[in-house]
């Protein structure tokens, strides 16, 4: 269940939030000044922050920016003043989005969501490109362990076939001419020529393709040069 906190100080509203939030699901907590606001902020992980720009003691300019210094959760800041969200949006202080008061609730559910959403695809974006294994149809390349199987059956890689299988897996779809592989994998200084490539890329088709002469993998964009397919 996603955490939200509210940080408002006119109750009625905050209540009227909260009440929406839980009925689609949210865990719901509120403070009423920035202070409160900013402590609870600080001291626990929200999943994302409704934020009021008028409040008693420290405004929420204040408390947008000092959570900003920690934090990265999405901030969605709120204000009766159009020309205060303007203002807002010009200082650059890091809000994800600005809604003027009033607000239906439902629409603030909307943002809400959709702000998880988008979130929540960042960091797992984030975190695919930390995981050690890439796996497209059945091929399996481990990178930690620097192991290739296909089809659950491991295939043996010398040192540069398994980093120019990995460089091209890790960013497919994109076209790769000899000179570009060349250079990533065995860097300028190396003495050889671009046909070192050309005979790489065959034997490591022989390993991972089911028929060399109609790659799934590795595609051949003719006069270019590579393209690994997903
Ligand atoms: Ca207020």
């Amino acid at each position: 269940m996603s955490k939200i906190l509210i940080i408002e100080d006119e109750e009625a509203i905050a209540d009227l939030e909260k009440d929406y939030l839980e009925m689609s699901d949210f865990s719901v907590d509120i403070k009423n000044t920035g202070n409160e606001g900013l402590d609870a902020a600080l001291a626990s992980n929200y999943d994302l922050i409704i934020l009021d720009l008028m409040l008693p003691g420290v405004d929420g300019f204040e408390v947008c920016k000092k959570i900003r210094e920690k934090k990265n959760v999405p901030i969605l800041m709120v204000s009766a003043k159009k020309d205060d969200i303007d203002k807002i949006r010009g200082l650059g202080l890091g809000a994800d989005d600005y809604m003027t008061k009033p607000f239906s609730p439902s629409e603030l559910v909307a943002r809400v969501k959709a702000h998880l959403a988008r979130y929540s695809r960042l960091v797992g974006s984030a975190e695919a490109k930390q995981n050690e294994t890439i796996e497209i149809r059945g091929l399996k390349i481990d990178k930690a362990a620097r192991r290739v199987f296909v089809d659950g059956e491991e295939k043996t890689f010398t040192g540069k076939e398994f980093e120019l299988l990995t460089y091209l897996a890790e960013n497919p779809n994109r076209v790769f001419s000899k000179e570009d592989i060349f250079r990533a994998i065995w860097g300028m200084e190396s003495y050889g020529d671009i046909a070192t490539v050309t005979v790489h890329i065959k034997k490591i088709r022989e390993k991972i393709e089911y028929d060399t002469a109609n790659p799934q993998y590795i595609e051949t964009i003719w006069g270019v040069g590579y393209r690994f397919k997903i």
